[in-house]
């Protein structure tokens, strides 16, 4: 595939086009795509989203053109149900537990109720994913939790970790030093993980987030992982990929892989390890975060670390759980959010044209699939079969249940 086929294609699926759709592509955007997805160039300023730009431009350009030809312009919506943003919660875990020692040497860290508890042996700091399973079901949500099977064994947690897998969390691999930039190292880990879990991982994370571009992906495209989390900065959050959502990163000859990046936007160490800020701060800079990637309709990879739980006083995770809560978003785990993107990916939508009646039908379906129209003032809309209006107005629709069903959108 060449260069521009592969941005073609990146375009094509993103903004969820019909088959077949044709639009213009600048040779400059043709660079800003290849270059940052390729992971050859990352923003210089935290939130700038150059590819996210593109994107935009060219949907303005097709919505002008199609309007301005009173045509309609019809698209898959981003996210299931058509919410407003997505959001990945996820959850390295860089050791299961700690001893005493090493708990008193870091006790500023914890309250003094905790450390009274540790001392008993009532309570462990730095076993928490039990408590993050809990607090994300009470909400109905799940989460990913990636595994530093380097470096220790789950020994008596074996169950449980089995268990919330079975409850639908996603447990991945979380790739010890060195496996970024050798295949027989992440072939060592791979097959630990498989014998400890019983399974082969889908989704990984790199230890301290170490990746090479022009190496990573294809190590981990060779294993068979169907998402890669790592991509994101150590100092900051941000956009490193210079885009907030999904994509297949190319091959060194501009193939698009197989393995889906969903790039991290912010990690929890960032706030205090690297940017030193204290806790209602650290709030803001989600709350920062979270409304960047909804002003793109994007996807809020956040990565809080397992042994972290109770750090800082331990309000902060359970309070960014309840502000998505209140938000129209579709909060999951990594391993879920890339199902659904590739499921959004395979749905076929194509675009029929009789006069001034222009069809769509979508295969294979899936039913949380929603169909957006922009149509030109006075349309008429009709729905047959499993297809239904979520909503309309003078210039524009939301529908939903495509599949069996058939839109029809009739312009003046
Ligand atoms: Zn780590």
């Amino acid at each position: 595939m060449s260069r521009e086929d592969y941005v073609s294609n990146f375009v094509r699926n993103t903004l969820g086009l019909p088959i077949g759709y044709d639009f213009g592509l600048s040779s400059s955007d043709m660079n800003t795509i290849a270059e940052y997805l390729s992971g050859s160039k990352s923003p210089e300023r935290v939130f700038d989203a150059p590819v996210n730009s593109v994107l935009n431009t060219i949907k303005s350009e097709i919505l002008d053109e199609r309007l301005g030809s009173g045509k309609p312009f019809v698209r898959k919506a981003l996210w299931p149900e058509g919410v407003d943003f997505a959001s990945a919660l996820t959850h390295d875990a860089d050791r299961l537990t700690a001893p005493l020692s090493r708990v008193m040497k870091v006790r500023k860290r914890f309250s003094l109720s905790l450390m009274i508890k540790r001392i008993l042996s009532l309570d462990d700091p730095y076993w928490n994913i039990e408590k993050m399973v809990n607090l994300e079901a009470g909400l109905n949500f799940t989460s990913s939790f990636y595994l530093l099977v380097h470096d220790y064994n789950l020994n008596g947690r074996r169950d449980y970790i089995k268990s919330i897998a079975a409850k639908g969390w996603d447990v991945g691999l979380h790739g010890s030093f060195g496996t970024h930039e050798s295949a027989e190292r992440m072939r060592e880990d791979f097959s630990v993980f498989e014998k400890e879990t019983g399974e082969k991982p889908k989704g990984i994370r790199e230890h301290y987030l170490k990746f090479d571009p022009s190496k990573t992906w294809q190590i981990m495209e060779d294993l068979g992982f169907m998402y890669d989390t790592t991509w994101g900065f150590n100092q900051k959050p941000g956009f490193r990929a210079g885009v907030c959502f999904p994509y297949h990163p190319p091959s060194s000859d501009f193939e698009p892989l197989n393995i889906l990046e969903l790039p991290l936007v912010l990690m929890d160490t960032s706030l205090w390890g690297y940017m030193h800020l204290q806790e209602e701060e650290g709030f803001a800079e989600v709350e920062q975060a979270i409304s960047k990637v909804k002003e793109h309709n994007g996807l809020f990879t956040i990565l809080w670390h397992q042994e972290a739980l109770q750090m800082k006083g331990g309000r902060l995770y359970p309070r960014i759980l309840k502000r998505l809560a209140g938000e129209n978003c579709f909060v999951s785990n990594a391993e879920k959010i890339a199902e659904w993107w590739l499921s959004r990916e395979r749905s076929e939508l194509r675009e029929s044209k009789r006069g001034k009646s222009f069809s769509y039908t979508v295969q294979p379906k899936d039913k949380r699939l929603v169909i957006d129209a922009d149509c030109p003032k006075g349309y008429k809309l009709k729905v047959q079969g499993e297809c239904r209006v979520i909503s309309s107005s003078e210039n524009s629709a939301e529908i939903a249940g495509n599949g069996e069903g058939k839109i029809t959108i009739e312009v003046p």
